[in-house]
């Protein structure tokens, strides 16, 4: 199986520039970003261990968690968020990277269900000039993170950033560190948060480097996306 095979030589791979920068290779989840994916194969990335699957697109998101309810994935929602779609995230995903407004954040906290654990959220900052034009300023940091702390259905855990495309390694490592510096801060305020969502398939092994704790891989398992 192509797919499986993928993930095994991925996840080696996660674990030796891991201990090349000096890190654990525990400490770094690999997230499968199966948007426009298939559902087989998303299902061949799981029987071969996969379990953090992320999609851009709610509805897309939503028909494939409804069509693999059985499986045991942790769902994130890694695409840009409207307002008016803040319900299915929600009520059906375990995670969000993208919140970048105190209004989706209200909305996402008073639409998460009692039932289901606290949504877990990572701020997007912009770091420099983006492939997204969303995310905040690292300035706004502050105030998301008050405002978070009376949200009790929402779960902080962390800075995401979606950097504009360099293929220098030393050039790719900046804004990973900025991103890094800025979660580092952070802590030393006493702020509790754990995760730096940073790294994608042509990127990943600077975003480690840094300190990535979630890498987002795409393309590098599942191939171009239809
Ligand atoms: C699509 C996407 C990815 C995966 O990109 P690849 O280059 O295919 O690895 C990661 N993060 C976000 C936010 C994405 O939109």
């Amino acid at each position: 199986m192509e797919i499986q095979k993928k993930i095994k030589e991925i996840n080696k791979l996660m674990e030796s520039i891991a201990l090349e920068a000096n890190r654990k290779p525990e400490e770094i989840k690999l997230l499968a970003v199966s948007k426009k994916q298939s559902i087989q194969k998303i299902i061949d990335a799981y029987d071969a261990g996969q379990r953090d699957f992320g999609e851009n697109f709610v509805q897309e998101g939503l028909s494939k968690i409804k069509e693999m309810r059985e499986l045991n994935i942790t769902w994130h929602f890694i695409g840009h968020l409207q307002n008016n779609k803040t319900k299915v995230v929600a009520e059906h995903f375990d995670w969000i990277h993208t919140v970048d407004n105190l209004k989706t954040m209200q909305r996402l906290n008073d639409q998460r269900p009692k039932s289901l654990r606290p949504l877990n959220v990572c701020l997007q900052i912009k770091i420099d000039n983006e492939i997204s034009k969303f995310g905040m300023d690292a300035s706004e940091i502050p105030e998301f993170i008050s405002f978070c702390s009376k949200l009790k259905r929402i779960s902080l855990r962390g800075l995401m950033c979606l950097p504009a495309f360099r293929t220098e390694f030393e050039e790719q490592r900046k804004p990973f560190k900025t991103l890094k510096k800025l979660a580092d801060k952070l802590r030393e305020n006493g702020f509790n948060i754990d995760t730096l969502s940073m790294g994608m398939s042509g990127d990943y092994r600077a975003a480690i480097f840094e300190g990535s704790t979630i890498v987002r891989l795409g393309t590098t398992i599942f191939g171009e996306r239809q």
